[in-house]
């Protein structure tokens, strides 16, 4: 059995290279330029896709990869241009498809997969004959393998889109999805200028900021790039400090495989304290300041 991966960000492909590893054999296809150190991940090949990153064109060198490599299955990392060209793959070629994996297991010619369901709630297991996967973040821990992959450049065509100017949608942006610790607000937090009180925190414990979908995507106290959830960034830090946020399962779902959960909240009932380490009922605003001064 073998596997073409393709994702448009190097960081998932690499961890889904990893999780392949042992299962079946795996090419990839990147953006060039292919970073360096990514032809380390056991992948059998590595093909560099140059030209336009417009997805029609990226879905017409891929699936003419796919069509002449005798692949039995396709993996997309799950972002949005993963998600669109997986959803090509599989009308073209007629491929049943199974979204947003967590697991992969060839078991007989079928694969065991695993998925969240009902926002997040429940783990839903199958066996399925699908063909087609788009796979969520952190399926393993990216590893290399000790061998060197092949790399080959293919062209992609030409689109009828052209890409007259790039902007980037926040200058400042912040990549959470790596970061080791995570100081994350929610409504609680109150305003845009109260996320200032809590910044002294963020400094002491080295952290980034992150929030909830109310304060990055309703208030725009942050940027959406810091929103953690089902709907924003899947983050795995050593260290998770969750503030005023009430632990509602679409939040829950995107920070559940956090180390250690700390969390403030002046309400007991809060569903947050289920999944924190470490809990702590009361005002925020009295609270942080003093584990600030406990942390200098
Ligand atoms: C399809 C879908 C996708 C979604 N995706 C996401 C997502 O990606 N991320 C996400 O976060 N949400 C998402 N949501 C929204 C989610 O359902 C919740 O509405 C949201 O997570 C609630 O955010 P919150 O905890 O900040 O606010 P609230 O639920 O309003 O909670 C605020 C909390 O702050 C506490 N509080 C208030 N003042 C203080 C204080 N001074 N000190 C301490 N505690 C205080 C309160 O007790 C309360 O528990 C999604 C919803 C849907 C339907």
């Amino acid at each position: 059995m073998k596997a073409l991966i393709f994702s448009d960000n190097s960081d998932i492909a690499a961890q889904i290279i990893s999780a392949m590893r042992g299962k079946m054999a795996a090419d990839v296809a990147v953006f060039s330029p292919v970073p360096q150190g990514f032809d380390e991940y056991g992948a059998s090949r590595v093909f560099e896709l140059k030209g336009d990153q417009v997805s029609e064109s990226a879905f017409a060198a891929i699936s003419d990869i796919f069509s002449k490599g005798g692949y039995d299955f396709f993996l997309a990392g799950s972002t949005v241009r993963g998600r669109e060209i997986a959803g090509m793959m599989s009308e073209k070629f007629n491929l049943p498809a199974v979204t947003e994996i967590t697991e992969f297991l060839p078991e007989a010619g079928k694969i065991r997969t695993k998925r969240f369901f009902y926002g997040g709630k429940t783990l839903l297991e199958e066996e399925s004959e699908a063909r087609v996967f788009t796979v969520m973040p952190g399926i393993a821990e990216a590893s290399k393998s000790g061998d060197k992959s092949p790399v080959e450049t293919v062209s992609m065509p030409a689109s009828r889109v052209a890409i007259l100017k790039r902007v980037d949608k926040n200058a400042a942006s912040v990549n959470i999805e790596k970061a080791p610790v995570i100081v994350s607000v929610g409504r609680g937090i109150g305003s845009k200028e109260n996320i200032e009180k809590v910044k002294p925190l963020a400094d002491a414990v080295h952290g980034e900021i992150a929030g909830s979908r109310p304060v990055c995507l309703d208030y725009q106290w942050l940027s959406e790039d810091r929103q953690v959830g089902l709907s924003g960034k899947k983050v795995k830090p050593k260290l998770y400090i969750a503030l005023g946020i009430s632990g509602q399962i679409q939040h829950i779902a995107g920070m559940r495989t956090s180390k250690v959960v700390v969390a403030i909240n002046k309400d007991k009932a809060a569903p947050i304290f289920e999944e924190a380490d470490y809990g702590i009922v009361g005002d925020l605003f009295q609270i942080v300041p003093k584990l600030v001064n406990a942390l200098k």
